[in-house]
């Protein structure tokens, strides 16, 4: 229990791979702050159902991570944070000549720019505590790239940059700064893409799943939330101390074909 009493703010964490690192955390005596930005009796109880469960303080706070003032209030309100976990995302599958430029800027804002916010202000907070994890979940797609997907792949690519960046500017702080990219991994995020897919290759969903998905992914099997949340537990430990600046698959072997 070497992370007990720590607090850690998990951005997009009502559904998903967010909800499972807040839950393996949260069983490790982590204190947790959960958001989203839907505002709904259900996100609140999600916070109450994990402080409960896990004898930790568990609060939800709203924010919308479109916009850099929600953002940086977002972390500003929790007063202290030791682990950041910029895990909120969103997709958009589309050409470039159809994608609309607000599906752009969003996915951008969402998943490079918010990324930027919460870890400036998070920063100051960790540098003062002499200790801290900054844990961005990026994707296969931070590393390789699909027709389609444009706004993703930028957004991801690109949060693997500002990890060395912020990698290198905490070198000596006691402070490590890793992206986690997994493959696919079964989550409202993915199941929301499958019916439009399957219109788009004329297969059924067991097809799609077979012969398009796990055609990326060697394994020939999907990752789990319960996987990728135990790659942040141990990103979070003492042995991790020494890994900074690095992006971290977790694909099945996706990004080695
Ligand atoms: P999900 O749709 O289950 O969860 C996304 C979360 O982000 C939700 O809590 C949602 O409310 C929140 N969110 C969306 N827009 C927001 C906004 N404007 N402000 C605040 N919160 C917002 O998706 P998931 O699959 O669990 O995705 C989590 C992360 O993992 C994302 O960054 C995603 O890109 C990444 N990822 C997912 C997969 C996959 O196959 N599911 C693969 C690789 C990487």
């Amino acid at each position: 229990m070497e992370l007990l009493g720590k607090t850690a703010l998990i951005t997009g964490s009502t559904s998903g791979i967010g909800y499972a690192i807040a839950n393996k955390l949260a069983n490790e005596g982590v204190n947790i702050f959960l958001n989203s930005f839907t505002d709904n009796p259900e996100d609140y109880k999600l916070a109450a159902d994990l402080s409960l469960k896990h004898s930790i303080s568990a609060k939800y706070i709203c924010a919308d991570l479109r916009i850099a003032s929600q953002s940086r209030k977002l972390v500003a309100e929790t007063k202290h944070i030791d682990i950041l976990v910029n895990n909120a995302g969103i997709q958009y599958v589309s050409s470039i000549e159809s994608l609309p430029s607000e599906k752009w800027d969003d996915m951008i804002a969402v998943m490079l720019s918010a990324v930027f916010h919460t870890t400036a202000v998070a920063l100051p907070m960790m540098k003062r505590a002499k200790w801290g994890r900054i844990i961005n979940i990026s994707s296969a797609h931070g590393l390789v790239a699909s027709p389609q997907k444009a706004g993703y792949v930028a957004a991801k690519h690109g949060v693997v940059g500002l990890t060395k960046v912020t990698a290198l500017e905490t070198a000596e702080d006691a402070i490590t700064v890793n992206a986690v990219c997994p493959g696919f991994t079964e989550t409202p995020l993915l199941t929301k893409q499958i019916p439009s897919l399957m219109k788009q290759y004329s297969m059924t969903k067991k097809e799609l799943i077979d012969n398009v998905l796990m055609e990326r992914q060697p394994s020939k099997k999907f990752v789990t939330s319960e996987q990728i949340s135990g790659l942040v537990k141990f990103l979070c430990s003492k042995d991790a101390d020494q890994i900074t600046g690095s992006a971290i698959s977790i694909d099945g072997g996706w990004t080695a074909l």
